[in-house]
């Protein structure tokens, strides 16, 4: 293409690296990948000896036949590669510049990879919107044409070399380099990887989240489509302050592209719920927004039905259940739902307390303010349900208890779902963005929401119930490339 071509060729400044620094929280020359749809090119990187050319001798695992540490992190790319290779379309081989390198980790936390497109270009040829930032490979696909700049990748992605390999970097957690899934307390790399391309070819935008500023106020295609819940405006429509308090706004922005919206019903699962009933509800009545517990049965139908009951065990007429509930307690929650309070102990000591005691579900009232947040641990003997609603919910809720016997208070709870709402999706059931309200550099904005139900590949965390699946009826990744333009 030449310049003549192209009336207003732009490139992003400053070295031309745009990088989402996408922290997955626990979290050999040339190779081609040709297929029907595109072909992606992996260009390594790394120098001799290390990365992909490490010849640490490694026996064939899960489908991947390499008997080098390096052939084997090659084959896991190749795979990714054909995955995303069969899904897009274009006629301009995509290059992913890739290496595997040091990047941050400590005993408990890591980054797993990074990636992001190399360069950004607007007002190229067939540039569907003028003045609009476009990542590399998808200007290059619109265009017919590589737009990129001579010898540079249209994808720079980066992993991280000693994950799992040494004390201070997740020890024991390492990629999983088999392509069959069967990545055990592992971390599978050919997830990871289809996470990160998915950044590369366009899952990002390169509108500054924490100050809502526009390289060269010009907006990205991503911004046309990130709304405001609020204000129903999207990004382009958005000035910076109001783009940068949207970021840090809870369930605050949603995606309106046609493709993504257009599945979500389908493929968002109901909402955990808890409603309120009976006689002695009053103004309680009604649905609350729960945050859902990584223990015990999840809510769904059949829904668990019963009284709900206070547990108070303690002076000031709050009850912890940090211990085995004395018999007063017992016979309170005995057959009903328990109520008890946020603190002390963790969630999961409560449960077992109150599962104990015969109760059969579980509803922890938060101790101080703030959205709804869920609840972790593990503990396979858990059998009851249990949810976490608001502070401010626990109290409407309790208020509704004041006139109770020892076992029963009018007052019904059902946990279960609400059939009128999506796990991860917003009021007008579009998907919601990954906004949290403390700003995460690279995650916020660029992701999906982790409330999504089944998980998503593109949330900020690889959740080990990921397929390697890039679309629909499973996943929402590439439906949104394609309300990008892919
Ligand atoms: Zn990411």
């Amino acid at each position: 293409m030449k310049p003549a071509d192209r009336p207003r060729l732009q490139q992003a400044a400053a070295g031309a690296v745009v990088t989402v620094a996408c922290a997955l929280a626990l979290a050999v020359g040339a190779v081609t990948a040709a297929h029907a749809a595109a072909t992606i090119v992996i260009v390594n990187q790394n120098d001799p000896g290390i990365g992909f050319n490490d010849p640490t001798p490694a026996a064939p695992v899960g489908g991947n036949p390499g008997t080098t540490l390096g052939q084997q992190r090659l084959y896991a790319f190749q795979a990714a590669a054909n995955i995303w290779g069969a899904t897009l379309t274009s006629a301009v081989p995509i290059r992913i510049g890739a290496s595997f390198v040091p990047l941050s980790c400590n005993a408990s936390s890591a980054v797993l990879g990074s990636a992001g497109a190399n360069e950004i270009w607007s007002d190229f040829t067939n540039a569907p919107r003028a003045g609009t930032w476009y990542p590399s490979s998808l200007a290059s696909k619109l265009a017919g044409t590589d737009v990129a700049s001579p010898g540079e990748p249209h994808i720079i992605a980066r992993f991280n070399s000693r994950l799992g390999l040494f004390d201070d970097c997740l020890p024991g957690s390492g990629f999983y380099l088999g392509v069959d899934r069967n990545f055990g307390n592992q971390i599978d790399l050919v997830t990871v990887l289809l996470h990160e391309f998915a950044h590369g070819l366009g899952f990002q935008t390169f509108t500054s989240g924490a100050t809502g500023e526009e390289p060269q106020n010009i907006p990205s295609i991503w911004d046309y489509y990130l709304v405001n819940n609020r204000t129903n405006r999207t990004w382009v429509e958005s000035t910076a302050a109001e783009r940068a308090q949207s970021a840090v706004t809870w369930r605050g922005l949603s995606w309106n592209g046609p493709r993504v919206t257009a599945l979500v019903p389908q493929l968002l699962e109901p909402q955990s719920n808890l409603a309120i009933s009976g006689a002695a509800a009053g103004s309680a009545a009604g649905n609350y927004e729960v945050g859902e517990a990584s223990f015990g049965p999840p809510l769904g139908t059949p829904a668990v039905r019963g009284q709900l009951m206070p547990v108070v065990d303690q002076a000031n007429g709050t009850g912890l259940a940090c211990d085995p509930l004395n018999a007063l307690n017992a016979l309170a929650v005995r057959g009903n739902v328990a109520l008890v309070d946020r603190g002390t102990c963790n969630f999961v000591v409560k449960a077992l307390n109150v599962q104990a005691a015969g109760a059969i579900g579980m509803v922890v009232a938060d101790n101080q303010p703030g959205e709804v947040a869920g609840m972790t641990g593990a503990d396979p003997t858990l059998s009851i349900p249990s949810v976490r609603v608001t502070q401010a919910d626990g109290a409407a809720i309790k208020a509704s208890l004041q006139r109770r016997s020892r076992n029963q208070s009018g007052v019904i709870a059902t946990l279960g779902v609400n059939a009128s709402r999506l796990a991860g999706a917003d009021a007008q059931g579009r998907i919601l963005m990954y906004t949290p309200s403390i700003y995460s550099p690279g995650s916020t904005v660029s992701h999906y929401t982790t409330e999504a139900k089944p998980n998503q590949l593109m949330e900020p965390s690889i959740n080990s119930d990921l397929t390697h699946a890039v679309t629909a009826p499973r996943d929402l990744t590439f439906p949104l490339l394609q309300d990008i333009g892919w």
